[in-house]
């Protein structure tokens, strides 16, 4: 039941760690099993069902997104997200900066930085986000909010735990660097259903758990 399952995540959610309810494939009557027990934030990962799904649902949900996003989609996204985790390329991040401008708008968005040995995961490597935060005074239509990572599919837990202490340390490290945007700068999404427990013993501030709150996805 996905009553039962959000319960059983939240008992385990350290204080101040958000619960991010991934509900990509699912119907939204599965999406209102979770809100009627409480949960506010949901994420999607397609542009096409993101926009579908929003409308249907009860407007004070708080909608992350968390797919690849192609610039000529940003029209089904940017209206409605408050948080695009998944900003992978510099044009993205540059496209979504624009648009934001246009419309009047600062965009909250995440920086996704690849970390795992996974060959088909998008994002940043790690040495190109510092370039990336000097560059933020010229982009003001985003305001980065922190960093998103996905480990590596693998059972391996020391490869899990190196991977996500790296993706804190870097975070650690802009937050260093720059005090000026601590205010704002303050999430670290990682760990999904088979590896957030891992994540939150790194400092994950929000964890996005799809699987486990609503079982198997229907592809
Ligand atoms: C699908 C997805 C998740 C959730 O995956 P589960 O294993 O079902 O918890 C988390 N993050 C991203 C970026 C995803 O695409």
């Amino acid at each position: 039941m996905i009553a039962d399952n959000l319960r059983n995540i939240k008992a385990s959610l350290p204080e101040g760690v958000a619960l991010v309810a991934v509900s990509k494939f699912h119907p939204v009557e599965r999406l209102m099993e979770a809100y009627d027990a409480g949960q506010r934030i949901f994420a999607e990962s397609r542009p096409q069902e993101f926009a579908a799904k929003v409308p249907l649902m009860p407007s004070d949900i708080e909608w992350h997104f968390i797919g690849h996003l192609q610039t000529n989609k940003l029209k089904l996204v940017l209206p409605y997200a408050s948080l695009v985790e998944s900003v992978d390329s510099r044009h993205l991040l540059e496209s979504i900066s624009s648009w934001g401008s246009a419309a009047g708008k600062v965009i909250d968005i995440l920086l996704e930085v690849h970390i795992s040995h996974d060959e088909a995961k998008q994002g940043f490597s790690p040495d190109e986000i510092p370039a990336l935060i000097e560059a933020l005074p010229g982009l003001p239509g985003v305001r980065v909010r922190g960093l998103m990572a996905m480990a590596s599919l693998t059972g391996d837990i020391d490869l899990i735990d190196t991977e996500f202490s790296a993706v804190r340390r870097l975070f650690d490290d802009i937050r260093t660097a720059h005090p000026e945007l601590c205010d704002h700068l303050n999430v670290l999404s990682m760990g999904m259903s088979s590896d957030w427990r891992i994540a939150i013993r790194h400092g994950a501030t929000e964890v996005r758990i799809g699987t486990d709150i609503f079982g198997p996805r229907e592809y």
